[in-house]
Protein backbone atom coordinates (compact mmCIF):
# COMPACT_ATOMS: atom_id res chain seq x y z
CA UNK A 1 0.00 0.00 0.00
CA UNK A 2 2.94 2.40 0.91
CA UNK A 3 4.24 1.51 -2.22
CA UNK A 4 1.60 2.47 -4.27
CA UNK A 5 0.47 5.76 -2.41
CA UNK A 6 4.39 6.81 -2.47
CA UNK A 7 4.30 5.80 -6.62
CA UNK A 8 0.92 8.10 -7.17
CA UNK A 9 2.32 11.28 -4.81
CA UNK A 10 6.07 11.00 -7.44
CA UNK A 11 4.14 11.17 -10.44
CA UNK A 12 1.31 13.24 -9.89
CA UNK A 13 1.42 16.52 -12.03
CA UNK A 14 1.04 18.78 -9.04
CA UNK A 15 1.77 22.06 -11.25
CA UNK A 16 -1.28 21.50 -13.49
CA UNK A 17 -3.36 20.62 -10.17
CA UNK A 18 -2.43 23.36 -8.06
CA UNK A 19 -3.73 25.62 -10.90
CA UNK A 20 -6.97 24.41 -10.60
CA UNK A 21 -7.03 24.24 -6.90
CA UNK A 22 -8.30 26.82 -4.31
CA UNK A 23 -4.90 26.93 -2.85
CA UNK A 24 -3.79 28.82 -6.17
CA UNK A 25 -5.25 31.83 -4.39
CA UNK A 26 -3.72 31.38 -1.51
CA UNK A 27 -0.08 31.41 -3.30
CA UNK A 28 -0.91 34.69 -4.55
CA UNK A 29 -0.70 36.69 -1.26
CA UNK A 30 2.74 33.99 0.15
CA UNK A 31 4.32 36.98 0.34
CA UNK A 32 2.28 38.46 2.64
CA UNK A 33 0.96 36.09 5.74
CA UNK A 34 -1.49 37.87 7.29
CA UNK A 35 -2.70 38.40 3.62
CA UNK A 36 -2.38 34.31 2.91
CA UNK A 37 -4.04 33.28 6.01
CA UNK A 38 -6.99 35.91 5.05
CA UNK A 39 -7.38 34.60 1.92
CA UNK A 40 -6.74 30.79 3.04
CA UNK A 41 -10.08 30.57 5.10
CA UNK A 42 -12.05 32.16 2.52
CA UNK A 43 -11.21 29.94 0.02
CA UNK A 44 -11.11 27.09 2.31
CA UNK A 45 -14.61 28.13 3.74
CA UNK A 46 -15.94 28.36 -0.25
CA UNK A 47 -13.91 25.13 -1.26
CA UNK A 48 -17.05 23.10 -1.63
CA UNK A 49 -18.51 21.10 -5.31
CA UNK A 50 -17.22 22.07 -8.40
CA UNK A 51 -13.25 23.29 -9.03
CA UNK A 52 -14.76 25.70 -11.65
CA UNK A 53 -17.52 26.98 -9.49
CA UNK A 54 -15.10 27.67 -6.50
CA UNK A 55 -12.58 29.71 -9.08
CA UNK A 56 -14.99 31.37 -10.61
CA UNK A 57 -16.75 32.58 -7.54
CA UNK A 58 -13.11 32.94 -5.52
CA UNK A 59 -12.12 35.35 -7.93
CA UNK A 60 -15.21 37.04 -7.92
CA UNK A 61 -15.00 37.84 -4.33
CA UNK A 62 -11.60 38.55 -4.62
CA UNK A 63 -12.39 41.40 -6.89
CA UNK A 64 -14.93 42.77 -4.51
CA UNK A 65 -12.01 42.67 -1.73
CA UNK A 66 -10.45 45.04 -3.97
CA UNK A 67 -7.60 42.05 -4.58
CA UNK A 68 -6.50 43.08 -1.22
CA UNK A 69 -8.16 40.59 0.95
CA UNK A 70 -5.85 41.82 4.20
CA UNK A 71 -7.02 45.38 3.49
CA UNK A 72 -10.52 44.11 3.29
CA UNK A 73 -10.45 42.98 6.68
CA UNK A 74 -8.23 45.73 8.20
CA UNK A 75 -10.60 48.00 6.63
CA UNK A 76 -14.09 46.37 7.11
CA UNK A 77 -16.93 48.71 8.24
CA UNK A 78 -17.99 46.58 10.68
CA UNK A 79 -21.76 48.22 11.21
CA UNK A 80 -22.18 48.03 7.66
CA UNK A 81 -21.00 43.99 6.89
CA UNK A 82 -24.33 42.91 5.74
CA UNK A 83 -23.76 45.04 2.63
CA UNK A 84 -20.60 44.93 1.66
CA UNK A 85 -19.76 42.09 -0.49
CA UNK A 86 -23.07 42.82 -2.93
CA UNK A 87 -24.92 39.97 -4.44
CA UNK A 88 -22.09 37.23 -3.97
CA UNK A 89 -22.84 33.90 -3.26
CA UNK A 90 -21.29 30.31 -4.08
CA UNK A 91 -24.14 28.15 -3.14
CA UNK A 92 -25.76 28.07 -0.67
CA UNK A 93 -22.83 30.24 1.29
CA UNK A 94 -23.76 34.21 0.95
CA UNK A 95 -22.30 37.30 1.04
CA UNK A 96 -23.78 38.12 4.11
CA UNK A 97 -21.99 35.51 5.82
CA UNK A 98 -18.27 36.47 4.08
CA UNK A 99 -18.94 39.66 5.02
CA UNK A 100 -19.49 38.67 8.22
CA UNK A 101 -16.61 36.47 8.38
CA UNK A 102 -14.62 39.78 7.90
CA UNK A 103 -16.20 40.85 11.00
CA UNK A 104 -15.09 37.87 13.39
CA UNK A 105 -11.44 37.59 11.41
CA UNK A 106 -10.84 41.37 11.98
CA UNK A 107 -11.62 40.37 15.90
CA UNK A 108 -9.50 37.76 15.80
CA UNK A 109 -6.59 39.55 14.64
CA UNK A 110 -7.38 42.28 17.37
CA UNK A 111 -7.07 39.45 20.22
CA UNK A 112 -4.39 37.43 18.70
CA UNK A 113 -1.59 39.23 17.14
CA UNK A 114 -0.34 36.14 15.97
CA UNK A 115 -2.68 35.66 13.87
CA UNK A 116 -4.37 32.23 13.54
CA UNK A 117 -1.59 30.02 14.17
CA UNK A 118 -1.57 31.85 17.99
CA UNK A 119 -5.48 30.73 18.21
CA UNK A 120 -4.85 26.97 16.76
CA UNK A 121 -2.13 26.96 19.56
CA UNK A 122 -4.19 28.74 22.13
CA UNK A 123 -5.31 25.51 24.24
CA UNK A 124 -2.10 23.68 23.74
CA UNK A 125 -0.14 21.88 26.23
CA UNK A 126 2.78 21.32 24.25
CA UNK A 127 2.88 17.62 24.29
CA UNK A 128 1.80 16.00 20.40
CA UNK A 129 -1.18 14.52 22.05
CA UNK A 130 -3.43 12.41 19.75
CA UNK A 131 -5.54 15.58 20.90
CA UNK A 132 -3.32 18.43 19.55
CA UNK A 133 -5.38 18.55 16.06
CA UNK A 134 -8.87 18.52 17.29
CA UNK A 135 -7.67 20.90 20.16
CA UNK A 136 -6.52 23.16 17.68
CA UNK A 137 -9.04 22.80 15.38
CA UNK A 138 -11.70 23.68 17.99
CA UNK A 139 -9.96 26.85 19.08
CA UNK A 140 -9.87 28.04 15.18
CA UNK A 141 -13.70 27.23 15.16
CA UNK A 142 -14.58 29.30 18.07
CA UNK A 143 -12.85 31.98 17.51
CA UNK A 144 -14.23 32.25 13.81
CA UNK A 145 -17.39 31.84 14.99
CA UNK A 146 -17.20 34.02 18.34
CA UNK A 147 -14.40 36.28 17.59
CA UNK A 148 -12.15 34.73 20.24
CA UNK A 149 -11.69 31.21 21.72
CA UNK A 150 -13.23 32.12 25.45
CA UNK A 151 -15.41 34.96 24.48
CA UNK A 152 -18.69 35.30 23.19
CA UNK A 153 -19.12 38.67 21.08
CA UNK A 154 -22.78 39.60 21.22
CA UNK A 155 -22.54 42.78 19.77
CA UNK A 156 -22.57 41.16 16.15
CA UNK A 157 -24.61 38.68 15.79
CA UNK A 158 -23.91 35.99 13.22
CA UNK A 159 -26.16 35.55 10.07
CA UNK A 160 -28.58 32.02 9.74
CA UNK A 161 -26.00 29.71 8.47
CA UNK A 162 -22.66 31.32 9.37
CA UNK A 163 -22.15 29.29 12.69
CA UNK A 164 -22.59 25.97 10.46
CA UNK A 165 -19.23 27.09 8.30
CA UNK A 166 -17.13 26.60 11.00
CA UNK A 167 -17.86 23.11 12.80
CA UNK A 168 -15.61 21.67 15.47
CA UNK A 169 -14.75 17.78 16.05
CA UNK A 170 -15.17 18.34 19.21
CA UNK A 171 -18.99 19.38 18.15
CA UNK A 172 -21.81 17.63 19.93
CA UNK A 173 -22.97 14.21 18.63
CA UNK A 174 -21.55 12.41 15.43
CA UNK A 175 -18.08 14.76 15.04
CA UNK A 176 -18.00 16.35 11.65
CA UNK A 177 -15.05 15.68 9.03
CA UNK A 178 -14.32 19.52 9.51
CA UNK A 179 -12.81 19.27 5.91
CA UNK A 180 -12.60 22.95 5.41
CA UNK A 181 -10.83 23.80 8.62
CA UNK A 182 -8.09 20.72 8.21
CA UNK A 183 -7.62 22.03 4.61
CA UNK A 184 -6.49 25.24 5.62
CA UNK A 185 -4.52 24.14 8.45
CA UNK A 186 -2.62 21.56 5.77
CA UNK A 187 -2.40 24.76 3.62
CA UNK A 188 -0.86 26.80 6.88
CA UNK A 189 1.40 23.74 7.90
CA UNK A 190 2.84 21.44 4.56
CA UNK A 191 6.14 23.30 3.38
CA UNK A 192 5.52 20.56 0.23
CA UNK A 193 3.65 21.32 -2.98
CA UNK A 194 1.29 22.43 -2.71
CA UNK A 195 1.19 24.01 0.85
CA UNK A 196 2.93 27.35 1.64
CA UNK A 197 4.20 26.23 5.51
CA UNK A 198 3.97 29.46 6.95
CA UNK A 199 3.17 28.29 10.24
CA UNK A 200 6.74 27.42 11.68
CA UNK A 201 5.37 26.45 15.15
CA UNK A 202 2.53 23.70 14.28
CA UNK A 203 4.44 20.37 13.18
CA UNK A 204 3.01 18.78 10.15
CA UNK A 205 2.79 14.98 11.77
CA UNK A 206 -0.13 16.34 13.70
CA UNK A 207 -1.79 17.09 10.33
CA UNK A 208 -5.11 15.18 9.98
CA UNK A 209 -6.39 14.52 6.60
CA UNK A 210 -9.30 16.90 4.85
CA UNK A 211 -11.92 14.72 4.04
CA UNK A 212 -13.91 15.52 1.13
CA UNK A 213 -16.26 12.93 -0.77
CA UNK A 214 -13.08 12.35 -3.02
CA UNK A 215 -10.49 11.14 -0.83
CA UNK A 216 -12.78 9.36 1.00
CA UNK A 217 -14.32 7.42 -2.23
CA UNK A 218 -10.40 6.37 -2.94
CA UNK A 219 -9.64 5.73 1.00
CA UNK A 220 -12.74 3.64 1.12
CA UNK A 221 -11.42 1.59 -2.03
CA UNK A 222 -8.00 1.10 -1.27
CA UNK A 223 -8.75 0.18 2.91
CA UNK A 224 -7.89 2.76 4.56
CA UNK A 225 -11.21 3.10 6.44
CA UNK A 226 -14.14 0.77 6.55
CA UNK A 227 -16.77 3.18 7.79
CA UNK A 228 -19.39 3.64 5.25
CA UNK A 229 -19.91 7.25 6.83
CA UNK A 230 -17.80 10.42 6.83
CA UNK A 231 -17.21 11.52 10.44
CA UNK A 232 -14.51 12.47 12.56
CA UNK A 233 -13.45 8.91 13.09
CA UNK A 234 -13.24 8.28 9.66
CA UNK A 235 -10.73 11.58 9.23
CA UNK A 236 -8.76 9.50 12.40
CA UNK A 237 -9.07 6.50 10.74
CA UNK A 238 -7.59 7.58 7.53
CA UNK A 239 -4.99 9.59 8.86
CA UNK A 240 -3.61 6.77 11.40
CA UNK A 241 -3.38 4.65 7.92
CA UNK A 242 -1.63 7.02 6.09
CA UNK A 243 0.51 7.87 9.41
CA UNK A 244 1.70 3.99 8.88
CA UNK A 245 3.40 5.33 5.93
CA UNK A 246 4.67 8.41 6.84
CA UNK A 247 4.50 9.78 10.60
CA UNK A 248 6.48 13.12 9.91
CA UNK A 249 3.88 14.13 6.94
CA UNK A 250 0.78 12.02 6.87
CA UNK A 251 -1.35 14.22 4.68
CA UNK A 252 0.95 14.34 2.08
CA UNK A 253 -0.79 12.38 0.02
CA UNK A 254 -3.95 14.07 0.30
CA UNK A 255 -3.82 16.57 -2.74
CA UNK A 256 -2.93 13.86 -5.45
CA UNK A 257 -5.85 11.88 -3.64
CA UNK A 258 -8.26 14.57 -3.78
CA UNK A 259 -7.65 15.47 -7.71
CA UNK A 260 -7.56 11.92 -8.23
CA UNK A 261 -10.84 12.28 -7.94
CA UNK A 262 -11.33 15.68 -8.97
CA UNK A 263 -10.28 15.32 -12.20
CA UNK A 264 -12.04 12.27 -13.16
CA UNK A 265 -9.18 9.71 -13.24
CA UNK A 266 -10.86 7.57 -10.14
CA UNK A 267 -14.30 6.76 -12.08
CA UNK A 268 -17.33 4.83 -10.04
CA UNK A 269 -16.80 1.65 -11.65
CA UNK A 270 -13.49 0.28 -12.90
CA UNK A 271 -12.18 0.44 -16.60
CA UNK A 272 -8.89 -0.41 -17.68
CA UNK A 273 -8.58 2.75 -19.81
CA UNK A 274 -8.57 4.71 -16.58
CA UNK A 275 -7.56 2.39 -13.69
CA UNK A 276 -4.90 0.99 -16.17
CA UNK A 277 -2.65 3.79 -15.32
CA UNK A 278 -3.89 4.06 -11.67
CA UNK A 279 -0.81 3.56 -8.92
CA UNK A 280 -3.41 2.31 -6.52
CA UNK A 281 -4.84 -0.35 -8.49
CA UNK A 282 -3.76 -3.75 -6.60
CA UNK A 283 -4.82 -2.03 -3.32
CA UNK A 284 -8.50 -1.26 -5.08
CA UNK A 285 -11.10 -3.53 -4.57
CA UNK A 286 -13.27 -2.26 -7.21
CA UNK A 287 -10.44 -3.10 -9.24
CA UNK A 288 -9.41 -6.56 -7.62
CA UNK A 289 -12.57 -7.73 -7.32
CA UNK A 290 -14.48 -6.32 -10.92
CA UNK A 291 -11.68 -5.80 -13.03
CA UNK A 292 -11.39 -9.29 -14.38
CA UNK A 293 -14.73 -9.24 -15.93
CA UNK A 294 -14.58 -5.89 -17.62
CA UNK A 295 -11.01 -5.49 -18.29
CA UNK A 296 -11.41 -7.00 -21.85
S1 LIG B 1 -7.97 1.43 -9.65
FE1 LIG B 1 -9.53 2.70 -10.66
S2 LIG B 1 -11.28 2.76 -9.22
FE2 LIG B 1 -9.43 2.05 -8.08
S3 LIG B 1 -8.52 3.90 -7.15
FE3 LIG B 1 -7.49 3.56 -9.12
S4 LIG B 1 -8.67 4.78 -10.62
FE4 LIG B 1 -9.95 4.57 -8.76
Amino acid sequence: MGRHLEELSRSFHYESSIGVDPVAFVHRFSADPKAAEIMGIYASTIAVGNVLSIRRNLEELLRVMGGDPRGFVEGFPRRRWRTQLGAWKHRWIRAEQMGFLAVRLGEVYENYPGGLEEVFLDDQEGALTPDYFPSGLDALSRALRWGSTDLRHTFYEPPPGYLHLFPSPRGPGSAPVCKRLSLFARWMVRTGAPDLGLWKRVPPSILHVPLDTHVYWISYHIGLTRRKTRTWRTVEEITAALRRWDPVDPVRFDFALAHTGISGDCPKKPLLSVCGKCALRPDCDLWVRRAPRRAG
